[in-house]
């Protein structure tokens, strides 16, 4: 989890890796270190925040070197404080690392390196890796890294340093992201190009079990038997400013603000006349018709994505759909079929639980479709075939375009997929078709909301807890709008199927809780009303959101936010935008850091 940073060059590296840590900080951390090597390596790390850290560095007049390791730490092993943050040197100081993952096996390991009297500093699976190396060190560093590397298990994105070798940064990857950026005289590691995005466009992605060997003026990659790997330079033709807020207070607002582009962008450069252009995927018409079930595997809030897409897929294609979480569906032995089809969602493309599911997919010969937003990420590398959400770089935690473009990736499936398999008329398709184009503006119309939600958000801001209710695909996107409360504003929220409500949760309600009811379903529109009267005689006070024209909820709820008119199958695409600004100004209200709320990392790379 989190993030790398190195340097190999001929200027003062350590400001160079607290720059690159910084542009890491969306990621999610706890604490953070950098080691710079000159005549010897000089480490300094600390817990928390990253102003700590470059304190420290500044009290100390900075720290000399042109090659240096940073990190930022989500601890896994070992409590988050400042012998447990990384870099971890090894006895004699010869080795130092940092590292992204878990080791999995590391009990073994140490126990054994402990009987051979070597002495531990901190609690984490990485020291593992500095002092086994140091221990097998026989002068050829490759060779030892791939003595170490044949011994360790788990996950991991590794930086080293050895005293050995002044001018040299070694780097290896294994089911964690790692990116090598090449510089003039200088070349970098990183685990994502934003870090390193100011000095340079042009990258090489490493792959899983390849070693770099990156110096000030060259840099090698090598697979595990040594060979030499050719690799193409990976440029990058998106902005630095794209990865920046852009006048907001927080990223999470431009974000949001971001997703009638997004999806303009997603949606457009798929639509082709009167015909919908899935990019270049390899799945044929052919197979499309013959799909007997979809299992749409993802976490989080791509997961719930996947609900609304169950919804949508089966209702335009009638081919069933399965929705599971990732870390139930690796451990499960799923039944897949050969003529399945899995959908893995993540924005990351490095979400650990994902990734190992599009694994297990694929060890069972079922074809993988993957909709990611991060080029080139390892879910995007391994899959049969990749549709990208193109929504740019999202750097705050709580995913907003990230999710949105998810939905319209899945509605283009679910279209597509539809009129090969004949199960919409030409004539509904093209009208559907239409309604998903009017999606961005009608994004934009709802934004003139804003002032309304703020006012709400001051008004509600200290409730204890949320209820969100709807049914079909609006219990879909109540999931979704749920949990943008949790994480960024702490308030507990949950999301209700509006049918279940009395088997249990309306226990629950009393005078004054908050309950948000999204009706947008015309067929259901009814049932959900007598649900919200239902919460109304308990003493709730109910904010409905339903389509434009749907006036007579007025008497009913106390407050009503309108949708602009939209299919019933797209409505999760608008009624989740209130949502998202309500989540934002509770949050603002209760002072917490929007972008990058307690606990939580945007790019979950461990299991
Ligand atoms: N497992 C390591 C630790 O707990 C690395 C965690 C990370 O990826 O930040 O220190």
């Amino acid at each position: 989890m989190c993030g790398i940073v190195g340097y190999a060059g001929y200027e003062p590296a350590a400001p160079f890796l607290l720059e690159g840590l910084q542009k890491l900080e969306y990621r999610g951390y706890d604490s953070a270190g950098i080691a710079v090597f000159s005549d010897k390596v000089r480490t300094m790390k600390s817990q928390g925040r990253l102003a700590t850290l470059r304190e420290k560095v500044d009290a100390a007049g900075g720290i000399p070197g042109s090659l240096g390791i940073g990190h930022t730490r989500w601890a896994t092993h070992g409590a988050p404080n400042d012998i447990n943050s990384h870099p971890h040197s090894s006895m004699s100081g010869r080795i130092t690392v940092v590292h992204n993952g878990i080791i999995e096996n590391y009990i073994p390991l140490k126990e054994e390196l402990v009987s051979q009297g070597v002495v531990f500093r901190s609690e984490t699976d990485t020291e593992v890796v500095a002092q086994l190396f140091d221990k097998l060190y026989d002068g050829d560093l490759v060779g030892t890294l791939i003595q170490v590397l044949g011994k360790i298990r788990g996950s991991y994105a590794l930086g080293i340093l050895c005293t050995d070798y002044p001018d040299t940064l070694l780097a290896v990857r294994k089911d964690s992201p790692m990116i090598i950026g090449l510089g003039e005289h200088e070349n970098y590691i990183a685990s994502d190009i934003p870090a390193v995005l100011d000095h340079t466009r042009n990258y090489y992605l490493l792959n899983d079990n390849e070693i770099a060997i990156i110096k000030a003026d060259s840099v090698e990659l090598l697979d595990m038997d040594r060979n030499p790997i050719s690799r193409d330079v990976y440029v990058v033709d998106y902005d630095i400013s794209a990865a920046e807020k852009g006048g907001y207070d927080y990223f999470m607002m431009k974000e949001i603000k971001e997703q009638p582009n997004a999806l303009r962008t997603c949606i457009g450069s798929r639509i082709d006349g009167d015909d919908i252009r899935l990019d270049k995927i390899r799945l044929t018409e052919e197979q499309i018709k013959n799909i007997g079930r979809i299992h749409i595997v993802a976490c989080g809030s791509a997961w719930h994505a996947g609900i609304v897409g169950k919804y949508v897929i089966e209702e335009l294609t009638r081919i069933p759909v399965e929705v599971d979480l990732a870390s139930e569906f690796r451990y499960r032995r799923p039944i897949l079929r050969p003529n399945d089809l899995c959908i893995t969602i993540s924005q990351s493309g490095e979400t650990a639980d994902t990734l190992a599911a599009l694994r297990e997919a694929k060890a069972n010969d079922v074809h993988v479709l993957s909709i990611v937003n991060a080029v080139g990420s390892s879910i995007a590398r391994e899959s049969d075939d990749v549709l990208y959400t193109m929504a740019g770089p999202e750097i705050a935690v709580a995913t907003t375009k990230g999710y949105s473009t998810q939905l319209a990736v899945l509605y283009l499936i679910a279209l597509k997929f539809g009129k090969i398999r004949q199960t919409i008329s030409s004539k509904t398709e093209a009208k559907l078709r239409k309604a998903l184009e009017a999606l961005p503006e009608q994004i934009e119309n709802m934004f003139a909301d804003e002032e309304a939600l703020k006012v709400l958000a001051k008004q509600h801001a200290d409730k204890e807890h949320v209820f969100v209710i709807g049914r079909g695909i609006d219990y879909g996107a109540s999931l979704e709008s749920s949990l943008k409360l949790k994480e960024i504003s702490y308030v507990h929220s949950e999301a209700y199927a509006a049918g279940e409500l009395k088997h249990g949760t309306i226990s629950l309600i009393e005078e004054g809780t908050l309950v948000v009811a999204v009706a947008t379903q015309d067929q259901l529109y009814e049932k959900l009303v007598s649900n919200v009267k239902e919460v109304k005689a308990r003493g709730a006070y109910v904010v409905a959101i339903v389509k434009e024209g749907c006036t007579d909820v007025e008497g009913i709820a106390d407050q009503v936010f309108y949708i602009p008119d939209t299919d019933d199958i797209f409505t999760s695409t608008l009624t989740v935008i209130p949502m998202q600004l309500f989540a934002y100004y509770v949050a603002i209200e209760r002072g917490c850091d929007v972008d990058k709320p307690r606990n939580l990392a945007k790019s979950v790379t461990v299991e």
